[in-house]
């Protein structure tokens, strides 16, 4: 038995596992932060929670005999991502990381874009009144100071978070969102302006095609630098690697 750690939180990831944990030959320990109250689950082993670092993973890899790590996180976790690379060359374990492809942005319609939430924070300050933040709660402080925009935040769970904000409509929902859906949301609340991450994927890419189709300017916040190594864009090749590694 070949035993692979995923490292998840994504629609992907859990993909991913699900599919490797059919392999009569592989163990599947299924790895989560821990942000999501009730996340999806795969049919294998999960556990919950951070590492604790570079050394932790280390460690877990050695107790755990993982035969290979798959870093399927989000575009936006560049820290589990460096830690999977560091700690998969201190045990001398290969590593294969998904990343899902980015948006594009439609000629007609550039994007502001920004290298951070508080870059973000910065271009809308002067330019917009009703914004759409959709960028995710961990980066709601960045935009706490703007108490002159009313901000539209949607998120999975319930949170404390957007009270930070001074004027703000927060909605509780879970994607995949469509067209009609999104496009009707941001027409009655009156946004002039989106901010999200370039998270990619189709559960959540609707809301660009709905503020294009009514003219609301996008804030992109663009994705970190990705550590080298084996890096796959689609589930097939992705999982073709992992079962080539393991073989
Ligand atoms: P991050 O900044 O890269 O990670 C921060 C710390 O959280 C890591 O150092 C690690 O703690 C722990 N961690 C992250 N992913 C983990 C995993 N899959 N299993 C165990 N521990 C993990 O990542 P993040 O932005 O906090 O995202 C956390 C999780 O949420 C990721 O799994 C990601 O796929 C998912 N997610 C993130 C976003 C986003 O926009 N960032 C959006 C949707 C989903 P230790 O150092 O203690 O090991």
């Amino acid at each position: 038995m070949n035993t692979v750690l995923v490292l998840g939180g994504t629609s992907e990831a859990l993909a991913l596992a699900k599919e490797l944990a059919h392999e009569p030959t592989t163990k599947v320990i299924y790895s989560l932060a821990g942000r999501t109250r009730r996340p999806s689950l795969p049919d294998c082993a999960v556990r919950t929670g951070g590492f604790g670092g570079v050394e932790g993973l280390a460690a877990f890899v050695t107790e755990n005999n993982i035969a290979a790590i798959l870093d399927a996180t989000h575009p936006f976790a560049a820290q589990m991502a460096a830690h999977a690379r560091d700690a998969t060359a201190r045990t001398a374990i290969p590593l294969v990381k998904f990343l899902r492809p980015e948006w594009n942005e439609p000629a007609d319609a550039p994007w502001l874009h920004a290298a951070s939430p508080a870059a973000a924070a910065t271009i809308i300050r002067d330019r917009f009144g009703r914004v759409f933040l959709s960028s995710g709660l961990a980066d709601i402080a960045a935009f706490a100071p703007l108490s002159q925009i009313w901000f539209l935040v949607r998120s999975v769970d319930p949170s404390e978070a957007p009270a930070t904000l001074a004027q703000h409509h927060h909605v509780i929902d879970r994607g995949p969102f469509d067209l009609a859906a999104e496009t009707a949301l941001l027409r009655d609340w009156n946004i002039d302006a989106l901010v999200s991450k370039n998270s990619g994927g189709d559960a959540t890419g609707a809301k660009l095609a709905a503020a294009g189709a009514l003219g609301i300017s996008v804030v992109m916040i663009d994705r970190p630098p990705v550590p080298p190594g084996l890096l796959y864009d689609d589930l097939a090749t992705t999982l073709g690697a992992v079962r080539d590694i393991l073989r």
